[in-house]
This record gives C-alpha cells, structure tokens and sequence, in this order.
C-alpha cells in the first residue's frame, strides 16, 4: 500500500483521538481527499444501507466523485468498480482507496458511462450518483442481471422526476431525505438545510 496514503487516514483518526475506523457505514467526511463533489456522511450511510453489502459482492460506482461509496462498499468485505468522468476525480479515488488499503479492491475506470460498461465484469449492485438521465438508465437497466440492486441519488428536479418515472413504472423503494444541520447564527444557532436527496432503490 501506499505509505504517504496510509499515514493520511491514520492522522486523520488520530485527529478525532479514535482507536481505530468505525465498523458502520457514514465515515466522517475528512477521511476521503474530494473537491466537493462527495456524498456527505450522513448520505453516504444511507447510500450504503440501500445497497447492502456483503462480502465477495461487487459494485458498480457510477459517477464515482471522491470514491467514497466504493470505498465503504469495499470495507465491508467486496470489490468495487468506480468510473469517473473526471481525471482529477479518478486521481482523488486512487489516492483514497490506498490510504484505506484498498487498491486492490477498487478498480478505477476513467470514463464516461453508459458507453464504459459494456464489457465490465457483471454487478450485483449498481450506485449511480452522477449523469443519470432515460438513456443511461435504459442501458444499464438492459445490461444488469435479475436480482441486481440498484441505488440511485438524485439532487435535482430533472433527475428526480426521472426516479420517479421510474419507481412508477418498476417499483422499489422511494425515499426523500432533508437534512438540516446547527450551525451558528451571530450569538446564536440555527438549522442549516443541505438540498434534500431522493433516494431510489429497487431489484431487478
Ligand atoms: N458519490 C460520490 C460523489 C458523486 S458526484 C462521492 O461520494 O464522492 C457525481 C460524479 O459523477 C461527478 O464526479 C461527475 O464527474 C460524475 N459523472 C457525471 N456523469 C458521469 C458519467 N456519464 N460517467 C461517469 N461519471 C460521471
């Protein structure tokens, strides 16, 4: 593994005078080096709840950002595949999945889906968090296997009317999540509202 990585992580740890990384999903954001563009802590562990991992399984990461999903998926015992469009994204996923140790989890593609997919060793979960829109769907929907789960996040009003299209049409779960956070208001607090996150899983 990496070692400039793996000190990464354990300053971080040592940071928040931890013994050692959490065994449940929706690790504290500073772990993961990102520009912005990553599913938040809170969101991340439902992210990972919906998908459900289990040991040997592997997921597709799509839009994979910082790599953050791909790398809890892979702490619980898979493999991982993360495709990002972004060069400097992919550059983030590689240096993160060493500082945890888990580059040879996660294999990163950099790449633009739906066209990238087409030859990747089949999934039993799917995560799409970025460039979801009818085409990608319909071409990953015709590749994935039943019994395939798929977890989608939307943050816009385009893409969550396309959910839910889609929850109408093939059912699963729909889920909307608002959160709100304390944060200080002159001598005061108050609740500071991220966009709210809709959240669709279904099986095939
Ligand atoms: N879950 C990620 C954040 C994803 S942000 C994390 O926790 O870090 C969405 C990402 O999707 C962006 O990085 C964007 O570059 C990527 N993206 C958008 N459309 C894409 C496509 N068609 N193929 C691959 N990546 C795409």
């Amino acid at each position: 593994a990496d070692d400039s990585g793996d000190s990464l992580v354990a300053v971080a740890l040592e940071a928040r005078g931890a013994q050692g990384l959490a065994r449940s999903s929706g690790l504290p954001d500073e772990l993961f080096v990102h520009d912005g563009q990553l599913t938040k802590r809170p969101v991340r562990a439902l992210a990972l709840s919906a998908l459900s991992p289990r040991p040997g399984e592997r997921l597709w990461d799509i839009g994979a950002g910082s790599g953050s999903i791909s790398i809890e998926w892979a702490l619980c015992g898979g493999t991982a595949i993360a495709i990002e469009a972004r060069g400097e994204r992919a550059a983030n996923i590689r240096s993160n999945a060493a500082s945890f140790g888990l580059a040879h989890r996660i294999t990163i593609i950099e790449g633009e889906a739906p066209g990238i997919l087409p030859g990747l060793a089949a999934p039993d979960a799917v995560f799409i968090g970025g460039g979801l829109d009818a085409d990608m769907f319909a071409a990953i929907w015709s590749h994935i296997a039943l019994g395939t789960r798929l977890v989608a996040h939307a943050v816009t009003l385009e893409t969550e009317a396309l959910l839910s299209g889609l929850h109408q049409r093939h059912g699963g779960e729909l889920m909307r999540v608002e959160i709100a956070q304390a944060e200080p208001l002159g001598r005061y607090r108050s609740w500071k509202a991220a966009r709210p996150i809709v959240q669709w899983s279904v099986i095939k």
